[in-house]
């Protein structure tokens, strides 16, 4: 048996056998139902040709997008209008240095850096080349995604413009058109994952068949682990892994039964979000200072009512879910997760996978008050009749969002299914 025609499932670890596929079929994990891999239209060439196109239309749009104006607003016979990168200079000038760093990365440096890579090794794929640092380039697209918020900072934008329009005339910009092509670009290149992306290359540049592959192969392993990066299942060497140096032989990533320490890891970040969720919620995110009128501070809850009192009930339901109940029930979600795996218990797996699934898929939503909040700080910058500068909340709920992400990458969802007898498929 070759360990290259194997694939374990990362949510639950069981390891498969790779079957051919028909078309437009997918294989899913019997016990977790995580989709393992699926049938693709055409040849490897054919799809190293769309993602040289994909990924070369979103770097242009993502430039287009960086470099004009969202929308300025006029107001008294003033106009304000900024780039998103402008905003970030704004938030860093008013002393909001951590709100600014969090846009910085999460909506400019992270997607720019996903696209930038993908097309550096797309466009070395299609010659039937693996480019130089194809396996740290790899790594990086797969980290910079986890990070790259453009669909959210797109919501974030819409929100903005229609708060705006009931103070000030709004006037859309290019930067505006160009920020919602990009999302949809970014939904398309989402498809190409880097574990795909490293059978593909196997496919049109394959490796010179090292002695270690031959070795892992040849000599019964005691274990077959799957490399958390590449998804390529290994040999896992206990000897040398007990001394700290097990890697993956085609990605070279550092290779994991599971994740170190994963439950003492996730619940010191349960507990510093929690403690920070405290004075996100009760100081003030913004401060409004209108002629007259002096400074006004309104933290999260009073932002809400204020949309639900000024006949916004819509913007205010988005804001509360994004704000309050996506954060809190996360908490809770992970708590109960981390909880019942140290526990070891065997109870209902397949629904705590799921939850599992849907924090990691919702958490990143929070920020959306954080990209409102810098792009109405940076708008509103009427000195003689209002200004809207950022409070302390928001550098507190930031911190929130992303202690929480964190938590929910450093749990192993393994774990859940440790305890569990598998029938009869070999566990990884
Ligand atoms: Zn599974
Ligand atoms: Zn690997």
């Amino acid at each position: 048996m070759s360990a290259e025609h194997l694939i374990g499932c990362h949510d639950c670890g069981c390891l498969y056998h790779r079957e051919p596929l028909n078309s437009c079929e997918r294989a899913r994990c019997a016990r977790c139902r995580h989709e393992l891999y699926r049938w693709h239209a055409g040849g490897p060439l054919r799809r190293a040709d769309s993602l040289v196109a994909l990924t070369l239309g979103a770097v242009l749009v993502y430039l287009l997008a960086q470099s004009f104006p969202i929308v300025t607003l006029e107001m008294g016979g003033m106009t304000s209008g900024v780039t998103l990168l402008q905003a970030v200079g704004v938030l860093w000038n008013e002393g909001m240095q951590v709100i600014a760093a969090l846009v910085l990365f999460c909506a400019i440096v992270f997607p720019g850096l996903e696209l930038a890579s993908l097309l550096y090794v797309a466009v070395g794929l299609r010659r039937g080349r693996r480019v130089a640092g194809f396996n740290m380039v790899l790594r990086v697209v797969q980290g910079a995604r986890h990070w790259a918020m453009t669909e959210v900072l797109m919501i974030g934008i819409l929100i903005t413009v229609i708060k705006m329009t009931s103070m000030a005339r709004v006037v859309p910009h290019p930067g505006l058109f160009a920020f919602g092509v990009l999302t949809i670009l970014c939904a398309l290149v989402m498809r190409y994952e880097p574990k795909a992306l490293w059978e593909l290359a196997d496919r049109l540049a394959p490796r010179p068949r090292q002695e270690a592959d031959a070795h892992a192969v040849a000599h019964a392993p005691d274990m077959l682990v799957a490399c958390g990066a590449c998804g390529l299942v290994n040999g896992y060497p206990w000897q040398r892994a007990r001394n700290g140096a097990a890697h993956c032989r085609r990605c070279g990533a550092a290779l994991h039964r599971r994740i170190p320490n994963s439950i003492g890891w996730t619940w010191l970040m349960l507990v510093a979000a929690t403690l920070l969720y405290i004075p996100a919620m009760a100081l003030p995110v913004m401060y409004t200072r209108t002629i007259g009128g002096g400074a006004e501070g309104d933290t999260i809850m009073s932002g809400v009512l204020l949309f639900w009192n000024t006949g916004s009930p819509g913007l205010a339901v988005i804001i509360f879910i994004a704000s309050v109940v996506v954060p809190v029930s996360k908490l809770v979600a992970l708590a109960w997760l981390n909880a019942t795996a140290q526990l070891r218990s065997r109870a209902a797996p397949l629904a705590r996978t799921r939850a599992y699934r849907v924090v990691e898929f919702v958490g990143r939503w929070s920020m959306l008050d954080i990209f409102v909040v810098t792009l109405t700080v940076a708008l509103v910058r009427f000195d003689a009749l209002a200004t809207i500068t950022a409070g302390p909340g928001a550098i507190a709920f930031g911190c929130v969002v992303i202690v929480t992400m964190v938590a929910s990458h450093q749990f192993d969802p393994r774990l859940i299914w440790d305890p569990i007898e598998s029938n009869g498929e070999r566990h990884v």
